[in-house]
């Protein structure tokens, strides 16, 4: 059931894949041929250009090798192919078992205080003790949209007294998590502040603030990018990458977007995994993030 609420809100990405591949499928076409079309079709949705050629290379030489010259054949080596790009760093690890620190960063509207909603709900229905720091607070009313997304999940927050900055938010609740049971501790930033300057200090400043209140547990750095922004999602990552380590990514919105093949872009790209996608608003619209079912719900 899982598996088609999956297929069914990447409906756009498949329309935009699937539907066009199956196209050029049935036309009785050479290998050659067949491969360029499908390399055009890669490119047009948002997977890009040096990954769709990379894809496309290794399914060439592949097919070339078999005997089986079917187009269903093609096909599945295609997906065996846009599964390993993914797999290269996607390779799931256990961090949401273990005690640990989540800071989500990312520009404006790209849904980290909703992410971090989902999150919670989901580690909290692991058995999980979750408590969440309201550190972005630049944004009117961010504090209190992340203080409904802890009562919807269920958990407890740390909100920012008047006038506190970011940093001390998160102090307050590096404190409370060193000294009490909680599990996991996910602080939501602001997306932007006066400058970009500004903003990556503001970062510095927060993890230094982990590392000194919490230095023996394991911090996660989570990007939150909004996949309807297509390549632009990728850009934003390498802006970030700059200046603050980044070790996962949460990809939102690929729900509303036929550009979900942004996802093989930025593994490629940038060899950070994709931890969670995001796939619609409500608190149950979040999923850890698996290569193989992906690609098997968009082609
Ligand atoms: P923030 O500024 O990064 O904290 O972003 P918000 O969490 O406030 O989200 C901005 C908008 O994006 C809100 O309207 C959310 O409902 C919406 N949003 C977040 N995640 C998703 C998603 O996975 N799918 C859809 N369709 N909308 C989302
Ligand atoms: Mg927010």
């Amino acid at each position: 059931m899982f598996f088609s609420k999956l297929k069914d809100n990447l409906k756009k990405t498949k329309e935009a894949l699937d539907i066009k591949l199956n196209s050029v499928f049935n036309k009785n076409k050479e290998i050659d041929e067949l491969i360029d079309d499908i390399e055009e079709i890669l490119i047009l949705s948002d997977i890009g250009m040096n990954t769709s050629v990379k894809i496309c290379d290794n399914v060439r030489v592949k097919m070339k090798a078999e005997r089986d010259k079917s187009e269903e054949n093609l096909k599945s080596i295609l997906k065996r192919e846009m599964i390993d790009i993914l797999n290269k760093c996607n390779v799931y690890n256990a961090d949401p078992y273990e005690k640990q620190v989540i800071l989500v960063v990312g520009v404006n509207g790209v849904g980290k205080t909703t992410s971090i909603g989902k999150l919670a709900k989901m580690y909290k229905s692991q058995g999980k003790r979750v408590l969440l720091a309201a550190a972005d607070t630049f944004r009117a009313g961010a504090i209190e949209q992340l203080d409904i997304w802890a009562k919807r999940a269920g958990v407890d927050i740390v909100l920012s007294k008047d006038g506190q900055d970011p940093a001390s938010v998160v102090y307050d609740a590096t404190k409370l998590f060193a000294n009490s049971d909680f599990d996991i501790l996910i602080c939501d930033t602001a997306g932007r502040l006066h400058n970009k300057k500004n903003l990556m200090d503001e970062l510095e400043k927060i993890k230094r603030t982990i590392s000194k209140n919490v230095p023996d547990i394991s911090t996660n750095v989570y990007i939150v990018v909004d996949a309807t922004t297509g390549q632009n999602a990728t850009v934003q990552v390498k802006k970030f990458f700059e200046r603050t380590s980044v070790n996962g990514i949460i990809l939102t919105k690929l729900d509303s977007t036929a550009k979900g093949g942004i996802v093989f872009n930025i593994v490629d790209e940038l060899a950070i995994p994709v931890k969670y996608i995001g796939i619609g608003e409500q608190i149950d619209d979040m999923e850890v993030f698996d290569s193989e079912k992906f690609v098997d719900s968009i082609i």
